[in-house]
């Protein structure tokens, strides 16, 4: 009966949600619905549990609301997009436990505790991978990888058959053990502009082993939610991958693989630029295009940006708008996130494929700890790991300022040969300070 009631409602709640978060200006109330929604399921779930697991169930809801708590109060905001890695991973874990602890039960068959164990741990594995790869520089040389994953994706195969035969704890938990391990292998490899397909891919993944669990205990609002998670995580997924020009068969099987330049560092000359020569720039420009990037976020610049923005417009009466690359920074939506937060004017942000036209009528081009969504080689070298990703034409503004510490490589660990260009300005430093002295120059004018 109370099935019935609350969940039509929570699934209402879930869906407004979603809704919700699309707009940035909507964004904070649909995670207050879905806090909400979260509140409305586990009290439902203590409703009907049976009273011999309430204790070890309270145990578990205050050890997981602790750790949670923990993390999301020290979280730093460059470290965000490694613990969406790790969540995602944790997502599939729980699924893929589920999934061993129901292979005991008599009524389940066993192709769907196959498929649970399945997906569940392959979005573990993968999503352990990923969080190495955003939260080191950590790979493996590609061919390795690749042989290995044959290697272990027949032993894997095997062990499935012999499951399906016997279904054994033993064999189930080398299932587990050895889908694991694919899954990492599956991600490893994977790198470049493809970094923020996978993210997605493996979204979509932990919502359709939920989809599982919900089947397996007969669960409708899993099965409704996880519905939810899988099919954004798919749509976004196709979204990231049209953005990029890449297909799903190319990231998985043809995977950009990150490598060293061998030219870098680079020796070639630039053109460092002060704090005054920006001010200068910026002050007498018609049009100015902000470009934020991983660098950004690193700094925590976000508020300062988008003062600068703010008193350009109105003390200068210049055009401001930021442009936002699809991959830029280190999960989908980062930069969108950040400047929401900041409360930078939704109406000043532009999409890639809204705002390239416009750099050939702008004055400066403010890039701000962006470096791999600018590179120019991603049009011309056939072997970079950006070949073919579409870039922020910044190359073709009357000025630009580069915003970064050094002249190190991005995610994609190239050179960039913007910044060597007789038009750009380095200004070398952390995006934060740079941009608070800028401010400082510009008030005082
Ligand atoms: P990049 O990683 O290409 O470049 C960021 C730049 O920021 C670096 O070159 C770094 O240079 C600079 N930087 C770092 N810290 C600071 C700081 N404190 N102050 C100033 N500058 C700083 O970032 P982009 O946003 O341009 O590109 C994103 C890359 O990440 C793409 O390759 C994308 O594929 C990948 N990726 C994206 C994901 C997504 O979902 N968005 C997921 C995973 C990967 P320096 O050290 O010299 O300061």
């Amino acid at each position: 009966m109370m099935n019935n009631i609350l969940y039509p409602i929570i699934f209402i709640l879930f869906i407004s949600s979603i809704n919700a978060l699309s707009e940035p200006k909507k964004a904070y109330r649909g995670n207050q619905l879905a806090i909400f929604a979260m509140a409305l399921t586990l009290i439902m779930s203590f409703y009907q549990i049976n009273e011999t697991y309430l204790l070890p169930a309270v145990l578990a809801l205050v050890c997981g609301a602790l750790v949670g708590i923990t993390l999301a109060a020290r979280i730093k905001m460059p470290n965000l997009p490694q613990l969406i890695a790790l969540l995602n991973g944790f997502g599939g874990l729980s699924a893929g436990i589920i999934g061993i602890t129901e292979s005991s039960g008599p009524n389940h068959p066993l192709g769907l505790i196959l498929l649970i164990i399945i997906i569940g741990f392959i979005t573990f594995g993968g999503s352990t991978a990923a969080f190495l790869k955003l939260a080191t520089s950590f790979t493996l040389k590609n061919s390795l990888v690749m042989r290995l994953t044959s290697a272990i994706l027949l032993f894997l195969i095997a062990i499935n058959i012999y499951c399906t035969n016997t279904g054994t704890l033993e064999s189930i938990l080398g299932l587990a053990l050895l889908t694991s391990l694919w899954g990492f292998c599956f991600i490893l490899p994977i790198g470049g502009a493809d970094m923020a397909i996978v993210i997605s891919l493996l979204n979509a993944f932990s919502g359709w082993s939920t989809v599982a669990v919900g089947f397996s205990l007969e669960n409708a609002l899993l099965i409704i939610v996880g519905t939810l998670i899988g099919s954004s995580g798919i749509i976004l997924t196709h979204i990231m991958t049209k953005a990029m020009h890449r297909n799903i068969y190319q990231v998985i099987f043809q995977p950009f693989t990150a490598q060293k330049e061998q030219n870098y560092p680079s020796n070639r000359p630039f053109h460092q630029g002060t704090i005054r020569d920006a001010a200068f720039l910026l002050e007498n420009a018609h049009k100015v295009i902000i470009i934020p990037g991983f660098g950004m976020a690193a700094a925590n610049a976000q508020n300062e940006i988008v003062n600068m923005a703010q008193i350009l417009k109105t003390k200068f009466n210049v055009k401001v708008k930021f442009a936002i690359h699809p991959v830029a920074g280190r999960m989908p939506g980062h930069m969108n996130v950040l400047l929401a937060e900041a409360d930078a004017d939704s109406n000043d942000i532009y999409e890639l494929k809204d705002i390239n036209q416009e750099f050939p009528t702008t004055d400066v081009a403010f890039v701000i700890g962006a470096n791999d969504i600018t590179n120019p080689i991603a049009k011309t070298k056939k072997d970079s790991p950006l070949y073919q990703m579409p870039i922020l034409e910044v190359e073709q503004a009357k000025h630009i300022l580069i915003v970064k510490r050094s002249l190190s490589p991005g995610y994609a660990q190239i050179d960039n040969p913007l910044f060597y260009k007789d038009n750009t300005l380095m200004l070398l430093g952390d995006a934060q300070k740079i941009t608070k002295q800028i401010i400082a120059e510009i008030e005082n004018d």
